[in-house]
């Protein structure tokens, strides 16, 4: 029997209401298209984290932390890892001061819309991105001309590998655009945010603003937000869409009319549509343009050989 199928059999002895075999991955992302999982498991609190270390720590089975699903693309064809996703007590928002401590799961329109009403700001772009607090700190997700590493000053984070829970300072998460040194083994329970007290009072009309905005400007329905990473000093959205690339359908995934960056599936459509289309807007971008795109949505479960970008 493999590591991997040893150790789910192991944790579902120990935790059998936490842990659902071939669990729809698909299912927890926000383009709600995708195959399932080897095993889910349910994080409720911090003695089931300790006690799934202990069984976990020190292995090497692949792992994939799974947050809101709004920047996860999976296999139709499902994947053979362990999934993780934080519950309900990971979700706890506090603010002492100018210093919020955020749990891993906390959504972050919540958080947003919390520091705003204690009176602070830095925090506020974060109201449109439909992700949690673990998933934006390993993205260093950002918008509205600020990101994670603006406000990130610690992290508590343990490490399937080595078995071990640590905090962690921003300088140690190496953030970069749309990124971070974490590990597909390492999840983020928690976090630290520094802010700024709102010296001008204006964080509630900042956040009606940044809400209007993205209501205006990004399509609904079944998507993962932006598709690819902007290139340096340009637009990806841009660049897809004066390639001709808006509006372009293969199967069940269509290149929004509203923003040429984002891809839609219909209800019931397939994550290989999507995959079909990301290589074919990369390939009508580099051929228009000479700009490599790089794939901002993460791709699980898919062989990377027949992706034409670096992986
Ligand atoms: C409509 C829409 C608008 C969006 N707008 C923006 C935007 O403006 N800016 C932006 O940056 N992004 C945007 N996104 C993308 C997405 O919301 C962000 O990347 C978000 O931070 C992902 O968080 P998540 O919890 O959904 O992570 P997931 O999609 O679940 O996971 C993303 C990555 O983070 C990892 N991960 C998730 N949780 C944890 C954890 N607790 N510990 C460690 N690793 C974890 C996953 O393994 C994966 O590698 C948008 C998405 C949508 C659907």
């Amino acid at each position: 029997m493999s590591d991997l199928a040893e150790l789910i059999d192991s944790l579902e002895r120990t935790f059998p209401h936490a842990v659902t075999r071939t669990a729809n991955l698909g299912e927890l992302t926000t383009y709600r298209v995708g195959g399932s999982a080897a095993a889910l498991i349910r994080v409720v609190d911090n003695e089931t984290l300790d006690r799934m270390l202990a069984i976990v720590g020190g292995s090497e089975i692949p792992m994939l932390m799974v947050g809101r699903g709004s920047n996860l693309l999976v296999s139709d064809n499902g994947v053979a890892l362990l999934a993780v996703q934080l519950g309900e007590f990971f979700t706890t928002v506090t603010v002492e001061g100018s210093s919020v401590v955020a749990g891993g799961a906390a959504k972050l329109p919540v958080v947003a819309r919390t520091t705003v009403q204690h009176g602070l700001t830095g925090f506020e772009w974060a109201v449109g991105v439909p992700g949690s607090v673990g998933g934006a700190v390993r993205m260093n997700a950002g918008g509205h001309g600020a990101e994670m590493v603006d406000s990130v000053v610690a992290v508590d984070v343990v490490d399937f590998r080595t078995g071990h829970r640590t905090i962690r300072s921003a300088a140690e998460l190496d953030f970069g655009y749309r990124r971070s040194n974490l590990a597909s083994h390492e999840l983020v329970v928690g976090c630290q945010l520094g802010l700024a007290a709102d010296s001008d009072g204006q964080g509630r009309e900042r956040i009606a603003d940044i809400v209007r905005w993205r209501r205006e400007h990004q399509p609904g329905g079944q998507n993962a937000g932006s598709v690819f990473a902007n290139p340096d000093g340009d637009s990806a959205g841009r660049l897809i869409d004066q390639a001709g690339g808006r509006g372009m359908r293969i199967g069940s995934a269509e290149v929004s009319t509203k923003h040429a960056n984002f891809i839609q599936v219909d209800d019931g459509g397939s994550a290989d549509d999507v995959v079909e289309l990301m290589i074919r807007i990369w390939e009508l971008v580099r051929d228009v343009h000479l700009v490599d795109l790089r794939p901002e949505t993460r791709l699980v479960g898919f062989d990377p050989s027949r992706f034409p970008w670096v992986s």
